[in-house]
């Protein structure tokens, strides 16, 4: 954790007090104490800091509370890029939630694509008080503060018809894909101004109906190489390759 996050709820008359994970990390690897100085901010809001004004034990359960005097008066760095995911098996999404929020993707859109198992809609990972602490997990590791938004959108056609350019206006849109403009730079290079869309394909890949249709409404295609790489690879190697920060444009 490089920023503890507080709900606002949290934080009563500029005190914010907690136990648990978060009071953990501060005590026994942050070796906390009173009048220590942490990084803080608040889910979807303001960061600073917070110094710990006391450290108690709850007496009905031992949990050990953190009360800390929050200062929070900055902006938190911004997402730059927007995803639409044909998503992989829920075990594999579950592990990429923490990356994505930390990278910096503000808005995940899941997509069913042909090739998208049937079952994983049902997936229990889907729910919000399942899925959020994830996100909140992704925040604290780049501290920052921006929580990601999740998007369920089961009918592949009818999101590009209906809501892509109602969701993703005048964005720059890059579809990764193994096939066809290998090695080529593609318009998503290099360019320095606006938030990306990117849309990465399921485990079997999309199919050529859907690469074209994507295009049709203004993707370019944009591969990594030759190389096939499973999805958790290609997207972090992805957000890698386009980051703005990457490309020396934004600091
Ligand atoms: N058998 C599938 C195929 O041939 O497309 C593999 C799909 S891969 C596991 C899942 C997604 O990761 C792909 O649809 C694509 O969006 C992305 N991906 C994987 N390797 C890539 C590469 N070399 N360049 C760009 N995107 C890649």
């Amino acid at each position: 954790m490089n920023r503890i996050l507080f709900e606002q709820s949290e934080i009563v008359d500029g005190i914010a007090t907690f136990g648990g994970e978060r009071a953990e990390h501060v005590l026994d690897v942050l070796h906390g104490e009173v009048g220590q100085v942490l990084k803080t901010g608040v889910v979807d809001g303001l960061i600073g800091t917070s110094e710990i004004v006391s450290i108690c034990r709850d007496e009905a359960t031992g949990e050990r509370i953190v009360s800390a005097k929050v200062d929070h008066r900055f902006e938190s760095l911004r997402p730059w890029v927007d995803l639409i995911l044909a998503p992989p098996r829920p075990r594999v999404l579950k592990r990429l939630l923490p990356q994505l929020t930390a990278m910096g993707v503000g808005r995940i859109v899941l997509v069913g694509a042909r090739k998208v198992e049937k079952d994983f809609w049902g997936a229990t990972l889907l729910k919000p008080e399942i899925y959020r602490p994830l996100l909140v997990e992704g925040l604290m590791q780049s501290g920052t503060s921006i929580l990601p938004e999740i998007v369920l959108k089961r009918g592949f056609r009818r999101f590009l018809s209906d809501d892509l350019d109602v969701m993703f206006p005048s964005r720059r849109r890059v579809v990764a894909h193994p096939y066809g403009a290998e090695g080529a730079p593609s318009q998503a290079d290099g360019e320095p101004e606006g938030r990306l869309l990117l849309s990465v394909g399921p485990e079997g890949g999309w199919t050529d109906e859907e690469v074209a249709l994507l295009e049709s409404h203004g993707f370019s295609r944009y591969s990594l190489g030759g190389r096939i790489l499973r999805t958790d690879t290609a997207l972090i190697a992805l957000l890698a390759r386009l980051s703005p920060t990457a490309s020396g444009f934004m600091v």
